[in-house]
């Protein structure tokens, strides 16, 4: 089967440009791992115009919408991408797909911590995901690693649900959104460690206790729960045959979503965006479908 563009990812930036590519008919597929994308776990999504919602909420609506203009949606992993002459080919298990065009759009991946503990007690204790496990951890006490946007707002959220939570940031101010902060200062559950480094996650079967270090001191938590918040990593593993230039690991794009391989452009928070919004990832998807349009025309 061979299609005008194939949108590799189904976060915000993967699902507009499947809004876009369907309205100006071009024969479209979209494969995600999971549709929403990391977005599907963001909680309370504030800044999103027009409507607040959960991240799931949101995503499922973006999903409903696209799937009205026509793109086709396959949901399932992805092996390779590679580059033939002038025509792409992506490999989902024995399905093989053709296209005259792509988007990348496959966001990130979390950040580990790399520390003793984080391996063993993943899904004891150790988790990336705030919304997703904090009701494992009702009425518990968690620490929380980093001192950004989803930190801050994994803090907020576990603490409607746990009896403490801890910040463990590993500066003196934390970065979030002044909003956040103010939010984080009020609240009583919430207590903030500054300076400081988690070394080591310690627990029989389950997470009991986090090591950290604060002024060259080793210094022990008793937690129940290890939320990491550290930021992410660019999912470009399944594109890595194609080349990109690079910057930090995030696809460099222009204005226009351009890679540096013709027929490819890239959307959302797989790029040197400037700012990993949803909102902006979505802008970045209109942008790409709009690239792919004109390219298409102008290569024929
Ligand atoms: P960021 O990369 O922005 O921040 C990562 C945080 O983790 C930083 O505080 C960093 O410290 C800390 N960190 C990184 N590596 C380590 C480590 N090995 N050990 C300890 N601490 C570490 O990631 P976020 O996930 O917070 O945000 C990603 C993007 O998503 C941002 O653009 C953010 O604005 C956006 N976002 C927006 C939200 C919103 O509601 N508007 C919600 C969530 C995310 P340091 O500060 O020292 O670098």
């Amino acid at each position: 089967m061979k299609y005008d563009l194939i949108i590799l990812g189904g976060g915000p930036a993967g699902l507009t440009a499947a809004i876009y590519a369907g309205r100006y008919n071009l024969k479209t597929l979209i494969v995600a791992e999971s549709f929403g994308g990391t977005a599907n776990l963001a909680g309370e999504v504030e800044n999103w115009p027009g409507k607040i919602g959960s991240g799931m909420e949101i995503m499922s609506d973006i999903k409903v919408q696209a799937e009205k203009f026509g793109a086709e949606f396959l949901e399932t992993s992805i092996d390779s991408v590679k580059k033939e002459g002038e025509e792409f080919i992506v490999s989902c298990g024995e399905k093989i797909f053709y296209s005259k065009t792509l988007i990348v759009a496959l966001g990130t991946k979390h950040r580990k911590l790399e520390i003793l503990g984080e391996e063993e007690f993943l899904g004891k204790g150790v988790s990336y995901c705030a919304i997703c496990d904090g009701n494992f951890f009702r009425n518990k006490t968690v620490s929380v690693i980093g001192g950004a946007d989803s930190a801050a707002k994994a803090a907020l959220y576990l603490a409607n649900i746990c009896e403490k939570v801890y910040v463990v940031y590993r500066k003196d101010k934390m970065r979030c959104e002044a909003i956040s902060l103010a939010n984080i200062e009020k609240n009583e559950k919430i207590e903030i460690i500054y300076n400081a480094t988690p070394s080591e996650i310690v627990g029989e079967g389950v997470v009991k206790q986090l090591k950290i270090s604060k002024d060259n001191e080793e210094k022990i938590i008793d937690v129940s729960g290890v939320f990491v918040e550290i930021g992410a990593t660019p999912s470009t593993n399944t594109v890595e045959s194609l080349n990109f230039e690079l910057e930090n690991g995030y696809i460099i794009t222009g204005k226009d979503t351009k890679t540096n391989i013709e027929g490819v452009f890239a959307a959302g928070d797989i790029t040197n965006i400037e700012i990993q919004q949803m909102i902006t990832a979505a802008g970045e998807g209109a942008i790409a479908a709009h690239s792919v349009q004109n390219f298409l025309m102008n290569s024929k």
